[in-house]
């Protein structure tokens, strides 16, 4: 899969990415990050990139001309420009899972007070925020887009480690343990020792459910559940009255 990121700041993606698993990706060839430096692009002798806004206003605002010329030098065939912007619809797993699908995505970063919008509806074909809050710079939500994307990417993960994990199926993921089997007097849950597999899903499963229904019980409106998860919700509350939703259900605790 092949990343495009359109920036003024390209070491930031690279640094960034140039790390750990990504980094690790990149040098392995299954995946490739390109950092494109937008300011290249300026036929001013300054190398100006941003203007004042029309109607006055605080801040600046990048300029539609030189952002279309950096486009038109990374444009290809099949590509999907994504433009990281607050206005832009939440990141979450789905969508994370959809643009993994994908072969090439150009990534758009915005600075100052953002982009002209002309250039924005002329080239951008979605755009994305990673949350309801306001950065400096697109270049963060470009790199927490690629890592999430990446990981779905064959041969980015030597495991199959996101089939389990918290939203992949709706629900957050069970607690984990390693080693030492004790740790400041507690014991790792006797079960995960047992080395019966069907018992361990069955307590993983247990436990998904449980943390799903402290921390987000949220997503359990939005998940299938079996009867059998209908049955394991059902003791839980009846369990621990009065204390779901708070941290005083004890982690690796039995039913
Ligand atoms: N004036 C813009 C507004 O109010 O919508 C905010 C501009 S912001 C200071 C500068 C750039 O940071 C944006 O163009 C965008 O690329 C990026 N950015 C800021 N917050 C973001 C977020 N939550 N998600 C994705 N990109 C973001």
């Amino acid at each position: 899969m092949d990343f495009h990121v359109m920036t003024l700041f390209p070491d930031m993606i690279m640094d960034g990415l140039n790390t750990s698993i990504t980094g690790r990706a990149i040098k392995a060839g299954v995946m490739s990050v390109k950092a494109y430096d937008i300011r290249e692009y300026s036929n001013d002798k300054h190398l100006k990139v941003d203007d004042y806004p029309y109607g006055g206003g605080a801040g600046m605002v990048m300029k539609p001309d030189v952002v279309y010329d950096a486009y038109l030098s990374v444009k290809s065939e099949n590509a999907k420009v994504i433009y990281l912007s607050p206005q832009g619809k939440t990141l979450n797993q789905n969508k994370v899972e959809e643009l993994a699908k994908e072969k090439h995505l150009i990534l758009l970063c915005g600075h100052y007070e953002g982009i002209d919008q002309r250039v924005l509806d002329e080239i951008v074909d979605e755009e994305i925020s990673i949350g309801d809050y306001v950065l400096t710079g697109g270049e963060i939500p470009a790199m927490v887009l690629i890592d999430s994307v990446s990981r779905y990417v064959d041969g980015v993960l030597s495991d199959g480690s996101t089939s389990e994990e918290s939203f992949s199926q709706g629900l957050l993921e069970y607690p984990q343990y390693t080693r030492p089997e004790i740790f400041e007097e507690q014991q790792v849950p006797e079960v995960l020792l047992s080395g019966n597999h069907q018992m361990i899903d069955k307590w993983r499963r247990e436990q998904s459910l449980k943390r799903t229904l402290e921390k987000r019980p949220d997503l359990l409106e939005k998940v299938d559940l079996s009867d059998e998860d209908k049955k394991i919700l059902e003791k839980i509350k009846n369990d621990v009255p009065n204390k779901v939703g708070t941290a005083q259900i004890k982690e690796g605790g039995k039913f």
